[in-house]
């Protein structure tokens, strides 16, 4: 049975990120990735030539530093693709495009921005610290829909501390990117030549103790490890964990997670009349957003990913809605793709769920990793893989060695 000093479950932003940096100091790490492909909720859906369009996220920022530091080690920097300026659109009820500025009721906001700036966020929804911040009327005409689009999901609920948290940027990165490939291809180059042994297909199963470490089954694999990062779906995680940490996977059981519909449409850029745009934000409409190929214009192709309401509209329903939006016919989609994406849902109380899994696992050889514990964005997800990978790096230092080190060490 093969050893490693960290088995990373998850081949996504989180799992990548973490592999990284465990890597760094010549430890040996081993991904485990389900799919067939690495990415998670980067999903860049390849159709014909150089053509791609994003069926999850999209966007990346400067201010993802421990994603851009991973990137610099494969020496990938250059293949970053910075975004074009191109602005957000409402679609109001009646199929009109509506500027966001449109929405916003300078008055009410004036009155209460000087006092809402400086409440503090902790402990506040987003519906509460936001609508303190531009008034209830701003809020519900243009943060609340705007906000859904951007979570696929609707944000009242939200931990406002979530939103907009500050990151130190890298300067020397274009501040909004996406990658050649698309953004999957950026967690492609993380794996490319890199200190790390990759295996996807591969979907663990059981999670069993061995020693001080711990044995995994994974597809046709039967691995062991001295430590354990799991860098899956927070439902994944609950399930594989129910026996090992039930603690632990009781409070990961309680956090909602909820879905969106995804239906990509690529067509002839002359089909469809629509200015470049970089996204349109729905309003109690059948989709939260609609997420555009334009802020990398292509030559020939545009393309479109429509995230639905999960059950609101079935496949062809979801079609001539797309058509009606784009202005075009269903004939002049030259490919169509569908996909699911699942994202968590937590309340204000979060914090302290998230507080006593960590304090339940400080002295644990396992790291939670992930989008669930303090934010959604790939950069929160980056952040957070390096603080764990520091904190089981530490921890190595004082296990046992095992025998795959002794080994090398007596070498
Ligand atoms: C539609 C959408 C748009 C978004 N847009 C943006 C954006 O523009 N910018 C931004 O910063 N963030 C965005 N996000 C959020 C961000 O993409 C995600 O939160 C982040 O990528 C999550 O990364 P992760 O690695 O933690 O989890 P995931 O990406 O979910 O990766 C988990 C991985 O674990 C694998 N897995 C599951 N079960 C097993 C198992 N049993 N064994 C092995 N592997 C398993 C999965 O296949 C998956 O690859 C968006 C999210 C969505 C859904």
């Amino acid at each position: 049975m093969e050893h490693f000093d960290f088995i990373v479950i998850g081949g996504g932003a989180s799992g990548l990120v973490s592999a990284s940096r465990l890597a760094r100091g010549g430890c040996s790490v081993r991904v485990l990735e389900a799919s067939d492909r690495l990415g998670g909720c980067i999903q860049s859906w390849r159709t014909e030539g150089d053509f791609w369009l994003e069926l999850g996220a999209h966007t990346a920022y400067n201010s993802y530093a421990p994603l851009l530091e991973a990137l610099d080690e494969r020496g990938r920097l250059e293949d970053l693709l910075p975004r074009e300026k191109v602005g957000y659109r409402f679609v109001t009820a009646d199929g009109r495009l509506q500027s966001p500025m449109a929405r916003l009721n300078f008055f009410e906001a004036a009155l209460f921005l000087p006092f809402g700036l400086f409440r503090a966020k902790a402990g506040r929804s987003v519906a509460q610290w936001f609508s303190g911040l531009l008034g209830q009327g701003n809020y519900r005409r243009l943060l609340a829909p705007a906000f859904a689009a951007v979570l696929s999901q609707r944000a009242d609920d939200f931990p406002a501390e979530w939103l907009f948290r500050k990151k130190p940027r890298m300067k020397s990165a274009p501040r909004k990117y996406t990658f050649t490939g698309g953004l999957q291809g950026l967690l492609e180059a993380l794996a490319e030549g890199a200190p790390f042994s990759v295996k996807t297909g591969a979907p663990a199963r059981t999670i069993t103790r061995e020693g001080t470490g711990f044995h995994v089954e994974a597809g046709d694999e039967s691995l062991t490890c001295s430590q354990l990062v799991l860098a899956v779906p927070v439902d994944v995680a609950a399930r594989l964990l129910a026996d090992l940490y039930p603690e632990v996977a009781r409070r990961l059981a309680g956090i909602p997670v909820v879905a969106s519909e995804a239906m990509g449409v690529v067509l002839p850029a002359g089909k469809t009349a629509l200015p470049p745009l970089a996204g349109l934000i729905g309003d109690d409409d059948s989709f939260w957003s609609v997420v555009t190929r334009d802020p990398v214009p292509h030559n020939t192709l545009r393309g479109y990913t429509f995230h639905f309401r999960p059950g609101v509209l079935d496949h062809a329903g979801k079609l001539a809605r797309i058509a009606q939006v784009l202005g075009a016919q269903t004939s002049d989609f030259l490919h169509v793709a569908e996909t699911a994406n699942r994202l968590p849902a937590p309340g204000v109380e979060h914090a302290v769920l998230a507080g006593e899994v960590l304090a339940l696992l400080e002295r644990e050889p396992l790291a939670l990793v992930g989008n669930y514990l303090n934010g959604l964005s790939i950069g929160d997800c980056a952040e957070r893989a390096v603080i764990e990978s520091e904190r089981l790096l530490s921890l190595k230092a004082h296990l046992a060695p095992t025998a795959a080190t002794a080994n090398v060490n007596e070498a």
